[in-house]
């Protein structure tokens, strides 16, 4: 690498920058800094970067802040990448001249869509045709063979709906169109 013009010192196996007058670690030289920025910007806003974001966020600490209890993966975080990889692939199959990026329910394109933070450190608004990771029955956990990769508003939308609601649901429907035709 280009030297950067600053005078260096070894404290232990660690080397030092002489930056204004003060002795620091690589990580605090200011090119080095805004080089790293950059370096996590681009992660962040590649692909791979939104689809671990969403995976850490279901491995994230099993008890969220207003204390309740998050669903604990039966897999882990590689685990659950193939499983995003394996529907794109199935997807593309699926719809031949797509790329393959479709929701399980509605079949529309996701979205990485990150909003510029307003520095108030609030949570950002979703998106709601952003990418997103349910548990198709919502009574069972992360686990293989109950995750899908949908939208936002797919997930959203089905909400802690569970499969004995979805049959009652359809029931119903059945039930009243019967009535209808019958009146
Ligand atoms: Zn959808």
């Amino acid at each position: 690498m280009k030297s950067l013009g600053y005078k260096i010192q070894y404290k232990g196996n660690t080397r030092r920058y002489l930056v204004n007058d003060r002795w620091v670690t690589r990580r605090n030289v200011p090119e080095y800094r805004k080089a790293q920025k950059e370096v996590d910007y681009k992660y962040l806003n590649s692909e791979r970067g939104k689809i671990m974001e969403v995976i850490t966020g279901i491995f994230g600490r099993p008890y969220s802040n207003n204390n309740r209890v998050k669903w604990i993966p039966e897999l882990e975080k590689k685990d659950v990448w193939l499983i995003v990889m394996n529907h794109i692939a199935r997807m593309k199959e699926k719809f031949p001249g797509s790329n393959g990026r479709l929701c399980f329910f509605c079949k529309k394109p996701w979205t990485y869509i990150r909003r510029p933070s307003n520095g108030t450190g609030r949570k950002q608004q979703v998106i709601n045709t952003n990418f997103s990771m349910d548990r198709l029955d919502c009574e069972q956990t992360y686990k293989k063979g109950n995750i899908v990769c949908c939208c936002f508003a797919c997930n959203d939308r089905k909400g802690s709906s569970t499969p004995k609601d979805w049959r009652v649901y359809i029931e119903a429907e059945k039930e009243l169109k019967r009535i209808n035709e019958m009146e």
